[in-house]
């Protein structure tokens, strides 16, 4: 099968690409990227005015399947991915049994197989349950071509569990990503600790209860060698953690979701939104500033989403008793083009390191690059495209997203895996 992607502005950082050209593709893979490309026979698309960049990969996704499809699943969650861009997903292992185990990472694989709309990477679980009690059969999962462990949702609470974790990981060079939470700082902590839990009397879950975890996780990766993936990171000196691992030449990567970035605690006001309620929690303006410079600078490794659906009815009830989480697959990319790229503190080339280059590089996938012999996963985005964010059009099950409402520019509308469509005109192809 051949198709050809004509006069598009062809943007990859990695091969110092940025131009209007064609792109052609055959059997899955680029053939030629060039002028005036031709071919026999085949599908020709004409992408005059719009941005083609390495396909968009989100590193950081819950898709509920198994055990919580009435939030979502593998065929919801998917296509909300491809609505949004993305040509793949890596998806967390705190399912309904965890993925702790070989036989949950095949389910996985062949349910995306058979209903995905995009690639899903598996992640697996670092100890059995996410209990952080014992070890999870993560070479069992590793035989099973699982790259990146996590017990996201928890903080592994034992740093001697986490050395062995991390002692294990590094033997088959996989990355651990924690999620770095302190529960005997956090316990019933709903919102950032300072003038937030104060302002809305609630109990506070502190900066600290997180960079704790983060000093004592780069301390363990000094002591093992392993690299270590910070999951979403929110505060300015847990970054400035990380940015100095890095200048110590430790390997160590962090990511910042678009909801730290352009929302903070101030937005949480007395109606009390449960779609604000997320974990780690909303921070401060300044923190938010940080993180951006972050991601501007470089010590931001990738954008992600946390996309963790909810239905209506568990999120429609006090504060408190609503779960952590809102959903970001249809939002995040445009949320970037508008935030970030738009006013220029960040250009495409940066996006697409952040989005689609960094994210394939941590979970050690093989890389995509618009040049002869990379497959073809890519991503079309108009820029231009002038949009309001409302619940109807999300493809999630869930609605829990705190931009509806939102005014964006430029969204994707093309998306391609393995050079397959998956999205045409903002639609999913079935
Ligand atoms: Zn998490």
């Amino acid at each position: 099968m051949a198709l050809l992607l004509k006069n598009a502005r062809v943007i990859d950082p990695q091969v110092e690409l940025d131009t209007v050209c064609d792109v052609l593709v055959r059997d899955g893979r680029i053939v030629e990227v060039g002028q005036d490309l031709a071919m026999e026979k085949g599908e020709t698309v004409d992408l005059t005015g719009k941005v083609l960049v390495p396909g968009l990969v989100d590193m950081h996704v819950h898709l509920r399947e198994p055990g919580y499809e009435q939030k979502e699943d593998i065929a919801s969650g998917t296509r909300a991915a491809a609505h949004g861009g993305f040509t793949a997903v890596c998806a967390m292992p705190n399912t309904a049994p965890v993925i702790d185990n070989a036989v949950g990472v095949e389910y996985v694989k062949a349910r995306a197989a058979q209903v995905g709309k995009c690639r899903v990477i598996v992640s697996g679980a670092c100890t059995k349950g996410l209990e952080g009690e014992i070890l999870a059969e993560m070479g069992d999962m590793h035989a099973h071509g699982v790259k990146a462990f996590t017990d996201d949702g928890h903080g592994v609470q034992d740093a001697g569990m986490m050395r062995r974790v991390m002692e294990y990981a590094s033997q088959f060079d996989c990355v651990v990503m924690p999620h770095c939470q302190d529960d005997s700082l956090v316990g019933e902590g709903q919102v950032n600790e300072g003038t937030c839990s104060t302002r809305l009397g609630m109990f506070g879950w502190p900066a600290e209860g997180e960079e704790l975890e983060i000093m004592r996780d780069i301390a363990l990766c000094r002591l093992t060698g392993c690299p270590l993936h910070i999951q979403h990171i929110t505060t300015a000196r847990g970054l400035q953690l990380v940015r100095d691992a890095k200048a110590e030449g430790l390997p160590v990567t962090c990511e910042v979701t678009p909801h730290h970035l352009f929302l903070t605690e101030d937005d949480i006001d007395d109606t009390y939104p449960t779609a604000l309620k997320v974990n780690p929690p909303l921070r401060t303006a300044a923190d938010a500033r940080a993180l951006i410079e972050g991601v501007a600078d470089g010590t931001v490794d990738a954008i992600v989403t946390d996309h963790a659906p909810h239905t209506d009815w568990e999120k429609d009830r006090e504060f408190e008793l609503a779960p952590f989480g809102m959903i970001g697959l249809e939002t995040a990319l445009s949320l970037v083009l508008t935030n970030l790229v738009k006013p220029g503190v960040i250009d495409y080339g940066r996006m697409v390191d952040l989005m689609a280059v960094r994210p394939r590089a941590i979970l050690r996938e093989e890389p995509v690059r618009l040049e002869a012999g990379s497959i073809a996963d890519l991503t079309v985005i108009d820029p231009d495209a002038a949009w309001t964010v409302a619940r109807a059009d999300f493809l999630s099950k869930a609605g829990n997203s705190g931009f509806i409402g939102a005014e964006l520019v430029g969204r994707a509308t093309e998306v391609y895996v393995g050079g397959y469509a998956t999205l045409k005109d903002g639609v999913i192809v079935e």
